[in-house]
């Protein structure tokens, strides 16, 4: 085989090795993190963070209330028990009363408001829960899915990357080294003279580099993008 048909392979496990790494490379990142799990948990996290709120606030209102019952009660019993007889202070202690109730009212008010709220947190909580728990399990699925693909991407690169050392050691040292600098700069070191040009960069190419192209024993350059050229 020609020095230029040993580099074109050489490219071409390159390439090889390169699409395998990259997609190496993707799973490890789809591996790291997966948006739909986060944007999950996150929204999970939002209505358990509103549940928490409005239960305390019920807590709260209903300790007001029994506070409200507390105070209510002796003030009837005093009304309605017969331990008061002066009229004033009966009239101040259901003025009393009826200010308590009031205060009461507006808090029971406040307390149905605050548990439909809560109801409805309740519902948007649970539904959360469910969609982060089937957000899990397709994570779980996804993460065994990524992870077998991954161990066939491995072996794969490991074959290239063996045929990789192979074929290297086919050339020439300094040829080698030629390819190895062009890649390096150019992302690819091997370009096709096509219609007198060269396929990567399009800039004519010259007789006298068209004729050492065709010497199996040499390698050609572009005289503009430096690539390895051959002809086919
Ligand atoms: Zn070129």
């Amino acid at each position: 085989m020609s020095l230029i048909n040993d580099v074109c392979t050489l490219q071409e496990i390159d390439d090889e090795v390169a699409g395998l790494e990259a997609a190496i490379a993707d799973i490890d990142v789809r591996l790291a993190h997966s948006e739909t799990l986060a944007a999950a948990e996150a929204a999970f996290a939002e209505a358990d963070a509103r549940y928490q709120d409005l239960r305390r606030a019920q807590r709260a209102l209903e300790a007001d209330v029994a506070a409200l019952d507390a105070k209510i009660a002796p003030e009837e019993k005093r009304l309605y028990d017969g331990s008061v007889r002066n009229p004033k202070e009966l009239t101040a202690i259901q003025h009393e009363l009826e200010l308590l109730k009031a205060q009461r009212s507006q808090l029971e008010d406040r307390l149905l408001a605050v548990m439909e709220e809560f109801e409805a947190a309740d519902a948007a909580r649970r539904a959360a829960e469910a969609a982060l728990a089937a957000a899990r399990r397709e994570r779980e699925q996804e993460v065994a899915a990524l992870e077998s693909r991954r161990r066939q991407l491995t072996s794969s690169l490991e074959a290239s990357v063996a045929r990789r050392s192979e074929q290297a050691a086919r050339i020439h040292p300094a040829s080698l080294r030629l390819y190895d600098e062009i890649r390096r700069r150019r992302g690819s070191a091997v370009a096709r003279i096509q219609g007198g040009t060269c396929s990567r960069c399009r800039v004519a190419i010259p007789e006298s580099v068209r004729r050492k192209a065709f010497d199996p024993a040499t390698l050609a350059q572009c005289p503009n993008c430096e690539r390895i050229l051959f002809i086919g």
